[in-house]
């Protein structure tokens, strides 16, 4: 059995615009299921599962970089790094409808009042302008914040009490936010424009 590390593929949507990133096991799949394609990051070019296994496996006792290759019964097979999906052609541009897991995203985790870092299940969002002034749920009036900042802020303007934010609140794209703290890989450079 394959011994799988935490790694992540980009995938890419049927014109290669990048949709996601998804565990390595989750990718293989695809492109085992003749759902995704393999795109070799130096040369662009296309495999199914069976010409990357024809073109990419080797020995167990042929010298490789481990980190590079999954280790099977038999063979050292390289770890894709990016995949296109064979049909689906949907969502870069549309705009990412506001969501808290996005917010939490958007702010990397911390707090935009006093940029510590909030674990998920401790998580508030703070209203800029307070919903009791009429403000609105929104990715420019929505931030992260830390249920002590959050208490002190209340309903008040952050300059009302002297709170300033770390930086102001923008309405993110998805390629921003599926690749927040995700640890991006140089072969993914030519699909992204993060
Ligand atoms: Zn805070």
């Amino acid at each position: 059995m394959a011994r799988i590390e935490n790694n992540r593929v980009l995938t890419l949507n049927r014109v290669w615009q990048p949709i996601a990133t998804v565990p390595l096991r989750k990718a293989m799949n695809m492109v085992f299921r003749g759902r995704a394609r393999v795109v070799e990051a130096e040369t662009f070019q296309l495999f199914t599962w069976d010409q990357w296994l024809a073109d990419k496996a080797v020995p167990v006792d042929a010298h490789v970089i481990e980190r590079d290759y999954l280790r099977t019964a038999s063979l050292f097979v390289r770890k894709p790094e990016v995949v296109t999906l064979s049909r689906f052609a949907g969502y870069p541009n549309r705009g990412v409808p506001y969501s808290r897991r996005g917010i939490y995203d958007r702010d990397d985790g911390r707090c935009q009042y006093c940029n510590g870092h909030v674990r998920g299940k401790d998580m508030t969002i703070d209203h800029i302008v307070p919903q009791s002034r009429g403000g609105v749920t929104s990715w420019l009036n929505c931030v992260l914040a830390c249920g002590a900042c959050n208490h002190r802020k209340a309903d008040n303007l952050p300059t009302e009490v002297g709170m300033k934010l770390v930086r102001e609140p923008y309405q993110p794209t998805r390629e921003q936010l599926f690749l927040q703290g995700i640890d991006v890989m140089k072969s993914w450079a030519p699909f992204i424009q993060a």
